[in-house]
């Protein structure tokens, strides 16, 4: 998989040019032409259960993947499309630009057992309607944590709890587009409630891959100094502050870093993880959580997961961070999305009852989506 980004490369590729390449390829046309694009993505399927099936696991929990209204996320596209003429750096096509039903179809065919519908609101006002979205998404997507989000506005503390007590299961913070400083004083009452209720949060808090007015790790340290307990999980591994939020995960029993994009070619271009750091990773092997972005990610998913793998740091470890540590942070039983638990080399089980599972996508489901690099 090589890097889009071309201050990685010091390729001159017309941005416009790819992005609009990238376009066509999930076009009506190329939908209908013939067996490739779903050729493709069931190979790409087939490489990622091969992955879990290979480590002896039911299948992956990845804690950081996007889900939210429809025009939100078009949105979102909208804006990584234009990073490229915008920075005049980094070129971001969407691999996985398909509708919601498509999307869900393939993360399960991925197998990915629990997942989550991270969403950020960028202005007041809007983290209400965003977790209304997700109150009704966690109901009709079982296999979704039910995600909540927050904004430092009047009324914060009162909606979070409301989202507590209707069951959400993981928040999340985006302190670059949220422009926000996380200590600020209307959100103090809320990490205190989330510290207690044991909720974890997922906060894009790193200065990657653009800084923010409170980005990086300074404002994070002012919040756990007051709520040690918060369930933190930095997200992309606080990149490109890797050894500073590392210092703060050792140093707080609570904090967790997820894998979203860290160590994949297109962030090693633009911000490589300190190889000496490694072995921080090790020690830290039960508080580190396979987070991937999809499907707003600029190459395919199983890129991630060969990224963490070429690591070297053995398949124990690999268990836990695509397994085993987001399983247990939030209580996941036998994997609900229907993926036969069982290693490689065991046929799969007969289905329960209907033909088609309900967590399963059919053929029909499936759509084209490019495969990046
Ligand atoms: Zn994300």
């Amino acid at each position: 998989m090589s890097p889009r980004s071309s201050a990685a490369t010091g390729s001159s590729v017309n941005v416009a040019e790819s992005v609009e390449s990238v376009e066509s390829v999930v076009s009506a046309e190329s939908l209908e032409s013939a067996e490739a694009p779903e050729a493709a993505e069931s190979a790409e399927a087939a490489e990622v259960q091969e992955f879990w099936r290979r480590l002896g696991l039911p299948g992956l929990v990845d804690v950081h993947t996007h889900f939210m209204p429809e025009r939100v996320l078009r949105k979102v596209w909208d804006y990584f499309d234009g990073l490229g003429p915008l920075t005049g750096r980094v070129e971001w096509p969407i691999t996985y630009r398909a509708d919601e039903d498509e999307r869900l179809a393939m993360i399960r065919e991925f197998g990915v057992c629990a997942f989550t519908a991270m969403l950020y609101p960028h202005k007041p006002g809007m983290a209400q309607w965003l977790n209304g979205w997700a109150v009704d998404f966690a109901r009709r997507t079982p296999d979704c944590l039910h995600t909540a989000t927050l904004f430092p506005e009047p009324g914060v503390e009162t909606y979070v709890r409301a989202a507590v007590d209707s069951g959400a299961r993981v928040f999340k913070a985006h302190v670059q587009v949220g422009a926000y400083d996380p200590e600020d004083q209307l959100l103090d009452a809320v990490w205190g409630l989330l510290a207690e209720a044991g909720v974890p949060i997922v906060m894009h808090c790193g200065s990657g891959p653009s800084p923010g007015k409170h980005t990086g790790p300074g404002p994070v340290a002012g919040v756990l100094a007051r709520h040690p307990r918060l369930r933190l999980v930095v997200a992309h591994m606080g990149m490109p502050e890797y050894e500073d939020f590392l210092d703060l995960a050792e140093r707080y029993g609570e904090v967790r870093l997820d894998t979203t994009m860290a160590f994949t070619d297109f962030s090693e271009g633009l911000a490589p993880f300190p190889r000496e750091a490694l072995r921080r990773l090790a020690d830290l092997g039960g508080r580190v959580l396979l987070g991937t972005d999809f499907p707003n990610i600029p190459y395919a998913y199983v890129h991630q997961l060969h990224a963490l793998e070429r690591l070297g740091m053995g398949d124990d470890w690999l268990r836990a961070v695509c397994y085993e540590n987001g399983a247990r942070l939030f209580g996941i039983g036998p994997c609900p999305s229907g993926i036969d638990p069982r290693p490689s080399g065991i046929d799969p089980r007969p289905t329960r009852g209907d033909p088609v599972q309900p967590g399963l996508p059919s053929p029909a489901h499936r759509v084209a989506h490019p495969s990046i690099g």
